[in-house]
């Protein structure tokens, strides 16, 4: 019997989760607030951009505006009160998890041909605990994420590469989809050869981000059930 017929290759999904998989009424971003006025004393100065960014690059920016260089240390310390504060207010306020998310990861998880990743621009303990509390963290067991990477395009290589060290000779380059809600998603998942499927969950606008050109563009997960289902069989 030939290899490649004991250890077949499978797709790998990568999933972005904040306006992809969930909704959590800014619980990362009022996270962010409370523990920047922490540090600093005073809010913030500039814009919160979130959509599509890491957490690294946005602290990165945000400590840049206050004119100081955000060190290792500082980072640390950031994101071990932001994971408190939001562990907290997922609790107050509980994320919601988007249309057709609990049809789709179960068919997906049962799927012989298929791995499930996440790419994120969470850090990986605050993935973790927005998974948590909706229940879907035991979907994905490898991801990139916004520990390290102030570029998304970099996250997407972490992603890769943790797929190909999960999978190992079950791992595709060529059968690779990234799945998220923004611009970045779209131009991260292209920065790898990946496929790249936009949904309209997270409040971009369909003209945004069809102008990025992903490979397909959903109005939610439902829609985007439907196209998976005929692409995976
Ligand atoms: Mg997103």
């Amino acid at each position: 019997m030939q290899a490649h017929s004991i250890n077949p290759k499978v797709a790998t999904l990568l999933f972005d989760i904040d306006g992809t998989l969930l909704i959590s009424q800014r619980a990362g971003g009022r996270a962010i607030d409370t523990v920047f006025e922490q540090v600093f004393g005073r809010p913030r100065s500039i814009e919160l951009r979130l959509h599509g960014r890491t957490d690294r690059g946005i602290l990165t920016e945000l400590f840049e505006a206050e004119g100081r260089q955000l060190s290792d240390q500082d980072f640390d310390y950031f994101i071990s009160s932001y994971l408190r504060e939001l562990e907290r207010n997922l609790q107050q306020q509980p994320a919601t998890v988007l249309p057709g998310v609990t049809e789709l990861l179960p068919w997906l998880s049962e799927h012989p041909g298929v791995a499930l990743g996440l790419l994120t621009g969470n850090v990986r303990q605050g993935a973790r605990t927005k998974l948590k509390h909706t229940g879907l963290d035991h979907y994905f067991s490898f991801g990139g994420y916004g520990d390290r990477h102030a570029q998304r395009d970099d996250v997407a290589r972490e992603a890769a590469a943790a797929a190909q060290a999960h999978l190992e000779q079950r791992y595709c380059p060529a059968s690779v989809v990234v799945i998220g809600d923004t611009v970045h998603d779209i131009t991260c998942g292209r920065a790898i050869g990946a496929k790249t499927m936009a949904v309209l969950t997270g409040g971009i606008a369909e003209a945004e981000l069809a102008a990025a050109q992903p490979d397909w563009i959903c109005p939610d997960l439902r829609a985007g059930f439907s196209i998976l289902q005929h692409l995976l069989g």
